[in-house]
Formats: structure tokens, C-alpha cells, sequence
């Protein structure tokens, strides 16, 4: 632990904690060697690097990255790189942890790395954005490549981003070589349906969760929480699949109606006023009060540590789908399961993001383009397959999908790490 207070309450808000807390759970249900346990656990490879940036005024100022690469047992470490003033060393190596498992959940041939600047991008210009990320992309040369570390957009990164990232590797290797980011624009060998791929995920996990709960397939109450890339695509397609979303929220603030929102008309207003305040046919709620409004599914989609023991005991939904990465913490999963809550966990339920970024890095490397309706059809198959493995495997070691997500996943990167063997 490096930069978090070890207070309970700085314990519970540190996202590493949070992750080592229930690989413990899975590597004694699956009664794992400790050395054996440690290597999983632990990052790969971790770097801090200093990213000077000139500004548009013309001052110059220091920015802190991180690059982190948890695993590369089942191939090229994966993950995104992330820009806000809230980047630690310790949410980095969390994220890039919870890539190690989301890819072996999935079963796609990668490890898990994850990046991340500290700075306001929200007050920054796009020249000043595009130096840092340029700075920063040169930086962790020796580090990354498309057989090595492949980074993503992850909050506050796009499509635009990783065109930048991608040119400034291609301008060192002197060839044009897209499969070093995915998420780049599609007119630049990004893959369709990447976009949707995360929000589709999460319906789809949703979709499969009321299945195995004997509940109905449309007409549940949906809230979700954040109205980005995952929240406000996912409520599109869970909407379109026949559910009412009834509340969602953003940074500033969340709108809420029983009846349903339109989430169509919805997306389009965000999109040109950039709030969803005064959305028609809604009231204005506190953030606060989102999550434990009275509705059938919960979908977090923002960021780390939202439903935690504070807030836990005043859940209402019956079902969680986890968008965010790390939205729940530990001690908020033992309440959720005492209350019978069934929580699909982020590292499957996210997990449509890196399958068709996947599918990306596979049509660079053979010069393919695949359609949208190929990827989605092929990406439905791997969400399928993963949640009944996970449910499977939560029945066999008597747990909970997390845990279960948590079991299938180390053991396919520790089935890896041992047929390696080490190298020394
Ligand atoms: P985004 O930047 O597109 O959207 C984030 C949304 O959450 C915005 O609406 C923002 O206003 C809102 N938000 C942020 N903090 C909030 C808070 N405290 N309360 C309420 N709303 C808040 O980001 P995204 O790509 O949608 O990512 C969201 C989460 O999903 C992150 O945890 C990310 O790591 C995870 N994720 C993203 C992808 C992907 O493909 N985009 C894949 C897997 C996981």
C-alpha cells in the first residue's frame, strides 16, 4: 500500500485492499500455494514516470503517470489508461489486477496492465492534452507493444487519445502499427461495436442474471448510476431490451421518474447540453440517493468504492451489474449477500469492453473488418460462456459470482503461470 491511509475507512477506499481482499477469498477456496498465491497477487511491473507538458500559455508544467502491468502470464498485458485528479499508484494497480481477471474470466489471450495520469483534463486544452498524452506515450516505450502491453480509453481517454497514442509509437517504429491501443477511431482500425461493447455487455449480463434468477426478461426498474461510455449505453440497450430505466445519474447530479425515462431523447439532450439537468418528464434527485432508490436492478457505472458499508444496508435493488470497475467494496459485498442481493461483479459484467477490444487487436494483426452484427454475435457467445462458468463455479466452492468470477480467473492465469514455468 503506498499513498492510502490505513485507517478502516482508508482501507475500505483503497481500491489494491479492495482487490486483495477477495483473492484472498478465491486462492484459499482454491486452496492455492502461498508462494504460488503471492506471484498472482502481486504487479508484474510498475512504473512512475514524469510527464513535462508545455502549456498553451506557454509555462510549463510536471504531470505524474503510471503504468502498470499485473500480469503477462496469459499474453500481452491489457487495460486502459485513465485521466482525473484521482489517479494513485494503488487505483492503477487495481485496475490493472482487475484486467488480469476480467481477460481470464472472458478467456481472452491477455494479461492485465492499466495506466493512468494525474491531471484535470476538464481544464486542459486539446493541444495540451495531446502533448501530455504524446509525452507520456514515449515514455513507456521500452514497456509497451502490441505482443507486450496494449493500452485502451478508459475515463476521461478516447477514441481521439489513442489515435495520438497510436501515431506517437507508430512515428518511433517507423511503420503505421494500429494493434498498439484499441478503442482508436474506426476509420483508423478500430473495430465496430466497440463503442457499445461495454454497455452491451453489461444488458447482456443483466439479461442473463434475471434468467438465472427466475425473474422476468423485461419490465424491471433499472437506476444506474454515471451516464458515460457504460452507464448511458448500457441504460440505451436495457431500455431497448424492454426494461424501465428509472433513474441515472452524472458527476453533477441525477434525474429520476418512475414511470421510465426516455433514453434515447435522453442520450441525445446529454449530448448537446452536456447535463442532465432539466431533462423533461424528470426530477432532480441527490447523488446520494440514487443508489438506494427502490428499483429491480442497480447498475453502477461510474467509478470505485460507491456502494460500501455506509450505504449498503439501504440497498433496495435485487440484482447488481457491475459497469464500473471496483464500484462495491468488501465489507459492502458481505451486507449485499447477508440481504440476498445477487451481484454480477465488474470483471464479468464490464467485461464486453475487452472482448471486442480483442476482437480489435485480432483484425489489426490479420488485416480483417469484421461488422457490427459479427462482433456482437461473437461477443454474446463469450458473455454467455463466462457467466454460466461463473455461476458454475460459485455453485462448486459454495460462494458468491463474485468469488466464483474471482476462482475461474485465477486459476486460468495460475494454469498459465505454472506451464510456464520460471524463467531464472
Ligand atoms: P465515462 O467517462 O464515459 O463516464 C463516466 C460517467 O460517470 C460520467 O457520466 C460521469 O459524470 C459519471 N461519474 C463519475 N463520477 C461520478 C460520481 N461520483 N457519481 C455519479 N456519476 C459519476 O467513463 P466510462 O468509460 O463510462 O467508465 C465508467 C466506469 O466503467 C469506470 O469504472 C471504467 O473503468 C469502467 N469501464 C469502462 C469500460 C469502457 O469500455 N469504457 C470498460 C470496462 C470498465
Amino acid at each position: 500500500m503506498s499513498d492510502t491511509a490505513t485507517t478502516a475507512a482508508g482501507l475500505e477506499s483503497n481500491p489494491f485492499v479492495q482487490m486483495q481482499r477477495r483473492f484472498e477469498l478465491a486462492s484459499s477456496l482454491l486452496a492455492l500455494d502461498p508462494g504460488l498465491a503471492k506471484v498472482l497477487e502481486t504487479p508484474a511491473q510498475e512504473i512512475s514516470t514524469s510527464v513535462p507538458v508545455q502549456m498553451d500559455n506557454g509555462s510549463m508544467r510536471l504531470f505524474t503517470g503510471y503504468r502498470v502491468q499485473h500480469s503477462i502470464a496469459r499474453g500481452p498485458a491489457k487495460g486502459g489508461i485513465r485521466y482525473s485528479p484521482d489517479v494513485t499508484l494503488d487505483e492503477v494497480r487495481a485496475l490493472a489486477a482487475w484486467m488480469t481477471w476480467k481477460c481470464a474470466v472472458v478467456n481472452v489471450p491477455f494479461g492485465g496492465g492499466k495506466g493512468g495520469i494525474i491531471c484535470n483534463p476538464r481544464r486542459m486544452s486539446q493541444h495540451e492534452l495531446e502533448r501530455m498524452t504524446r509525452r507520456y506515450a514515449s515514455n513507456l516505450l521500452d514497456l509497451i507493444g502490441p505482443e507486450r502491453d496494449v493500452p485502451a480509453p478508459d475515463m476521461n481517454t478516447n477514441e481521439q487519445v489513442m489515435a495520438w497514442f497510436m501515431d506517437t509509437y507508430s512515428m518511433h517504429t517507423r511503420a503505421t502499427n494500429t494493434a498498439i491501443v484499441t478503442g482508436k477511431p474506426i476509420g483508423l482500425g478500430g473495430s465496430q461495436g466497440r463503442l457499445e461493447a461495454t454497455g452491451l455487455g453489461v444488458a447482456l449480463t443483466t439479461r442473463e442474471s434475471l434468467k438465472h434468477l427466475g425473474l422476468p426478461s423485461s419490465g424491471a426498474r433499472v437506476v444506474v448510476q454515471g451516464a458515460g461510455n457504460v452507464g448511458g449505453l448500457g441504460a440505451l440497450f436495457l431500455h431497448e431490451m424492454g426494461h424501465k430505466v428509472v433513474a441515472i445519474s452524472d458527476i453533477f447530479g441525477a434525474i429520476h421518474n418512475a414511470e421510465g425515462l426516455d433514453m434515447p431523447a435522453l442520450l441525445d439532450y446529454l449530448k448537446e447540453k452536456g447535463t442532465l439537468e432539466k431533462f423533461h418528464g424528470a426530477e432532480a434527485i441527490a447523488n446520494s440517493e440514487l443508489l438506494t432508490l427502490d428499483c429491480d436492478v442497480l447498475v453502477p457505472a461510474a467509478t470505485e468504492n460507491q456502494i460500501n458499508s455506509a450505504n449498503a444496508p439501504d440497498i433496495k435493488a435485487k440484482v447488481i451489474v457491475e459497469g464500473a470497475n471496483g464500484p462495491t467494496t468488501a465489507d459492502a459485498d458481505r451486507i449485499l449477500t447477508e440481504k440476498g442481493v445477487f451481484v454480477a461483479p465488474d470483471i464479468l459484467a464490464n467485461a464486453g469492453g475487452v472482448t471486442v477490444s480483442y476482437f480489435e487487436w485480432v483484425q489489426n494483426r490479420m488485416g480483417y473488418f469484421w461488422d457490427k452484427e459479427d462482433v456482437f454475435r461473437r461477443m454474446e457467445t463469450i458473455m454467455v460462456k463466462a457467466f454460466d462458468d461463473i455461476v458454475a463455479a460459485a455453485q462448486t466452492h459454495d460462494t458468491t459470482p463474485r468469488i466464483g468470477a474471482y476462482c475461474v480467473a485465477i486459476d486460468r492465469v495460475a494454469y498459465c503461470l505454472q506451464m510456464r514455468g520460471l524463467y531464472a
